[in-house]
């Protein structure tokens, strides 16, 4: 069996994962994906080839899998008969939060997981369960390379002025910057560009990676120099359920006016508002699209309108703007959401071929556009396995160096 690079993904009460095989010329391929749900409720397997057929679908009694150390040891004791008996040769983990100075991905130790759990302050909802795992595999098999993946990690590269708020120094110094996420999904689009579109690879392009969480991102020459989120990923567009920026002076109405507490507003920013919020129908722009209500259309103007807004800004950041991509869950798959951003950037140069843009083609721009407009689907997960098999190769080298010393 050839090698394998398994990648996971854990929230509070799941962990997705896919697991890649490494071939001769260390080229990856997907060969299964799946996740475990309903950890300490009703715990249930699921996965499936990268063809689409099905090899597990198994559940248990909360009680045996009621924690994510235990989720994953039935992940490991199902994988391991798939891959001949062995271990994966290392686990890729995506984590949210690398702080101000994690600006690549990183082989974690007990003292980088100690520095990882330091940042939880600033990714309290997320970095938590990221790191569940990686502490749960280094204590049951601490020979096993993991490597954390961060969202943030892309974007360490911002100058001064796009990193920093309008606050006093001291917090600036404590960590409250401007991260930017989605950092992997972008990176992985940076690596497509030179395949798909090389005259523009190097140029400045603005990527919308609009999924369920969704931002905007500033490339220069390959290289993120603005992002639409900031400190967490509530900032920057509406999402599904997050209200996207707001005037900080909304959340101090909610608590005096409203008698909201911390929790009470965390959970309201996050679960209660953008699409939904707005809407009062559904997060899922499907749900939207199919609706006639007006609170549906203006759901979805408002966020069309956003994006285009923000454009103007990454642009500007960049001094002009050389093409324009869209991905994730609503990019790649929402042709009438991409219509109606071309249409309000008609200004800048775009514009929108209605058959290409219909059939999800990968350059949809239309007739006379001066900026051209491309759908690329994103693939974080490659993304994690290719930085952990670099890791890992490197790790190998200098293995081989050290002997030769
Ligand atoms: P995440 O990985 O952040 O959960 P995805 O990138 O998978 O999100 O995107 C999920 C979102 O994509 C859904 O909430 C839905 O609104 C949107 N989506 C999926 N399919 C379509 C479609 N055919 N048309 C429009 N939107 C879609």
């Amino acid at each position: 069996m050839a090698e394998t690079i398994l990648v996971v993904n854990a929230g509070s009460s799941s962990i997705k994962f896919e697991l890649f095989s490494v071939d001769t010329d260390d080229q990856l391929d997907k060969i299964i994906k799946g996740q475990i749900d309903g950890i300490g409720t009703r715990p249930r397997l699921f996965a499936a080839t990268s063809k689409g057929t099905l090899l597990s679908d198994q559940t248990w009694a909360p009680e045996d899998v009621c924690a994510v150390p235990a989720a994953l040891e039935k992940l490991i004791a199902f994988l391991r008969p798939q891959i001949g008996g062995e271990l994966p040769a290392a686990v890729g983990h995506r984590v949210v939060h690398g702080g101000p100075d994690f600006g690549e991905p990183v082989a974690v130790t007990s003292s980088i997981l100690s520095e990882l759990e330091r940042l939880i302050p600033l990714a309290p909802l997320h970095q938590p369960n990221n790191l569940a795992p990686i502490r749960a595999v280094l204590e049951r098999r601490p020979h096993l390379l993991q490597v954390a993946c961060f969202d943030t990690a892309f974007h360490r590269g911002h100058a001064d002025i796009a990193d920093r708020y309008a606050i006093p120094e001291r917090l600036y110094a404590e960590g409250v910057r401007r991260y930017g996420f989605h950092g992997l999904s972008y990176e992985y689009i940076v690596s497509r560009l030179p395949h798909i579109a090389p005259d523009i690879a190097g140029g400045r392009v603005v990527v919308a990676h609009l999924g369920s969480g969704a931002s905007m991102c500033a490339i220069a020459d390959g290289r993120s120099v603005e992002s639409t989120m900031g400190f967490t990923a509530l900032d920057g567009l509406p999402m599904g359920t997050r209200s996207g920026q707001l005037d900080p002076g909304v959340v101090t109405y909610l608590m005096r006016a409203k008698g909201m507490r911390l929790e009470d507003v965390e959970s309201f920013l996050y679960k209660e508002c953008g699409l939904k919020g707005l809407s009062g129908i559904s997060n899922d722009v499907r749900d939207l699209l199919a609706s006639n209500a007006p609170e549906a259309k203006l759901a979805l103007d408002y966020f069309a309108y956003r994006i285009a807004l923000f454009t103007g800004m990454l642009a500007a950041a960049m001094g002009g703007i050389d093409a324009f991509v869209f991905t994730a869950g609503i990019g790649e798959n929402g042709p009438a959401i991409r219509e109606a951003v071309i249409r309000r950037l008609e200004w800048l140069g775009l514009r929108v071929s209605f058959n290409a843009n219909n059939s999800n083609a990968v350059c949809i721009s239309g007739e006379g556009a001066k900026v051209p407009c491309f759908v690329i689907p994103t693939n974080e997960e490659l993304m994690i396995a290719t930085h952990t098999l670099r890791v890992a190769r490197r790790r190998e080298a200098a293995a081989v160096r050290e002997k030769r010393a």
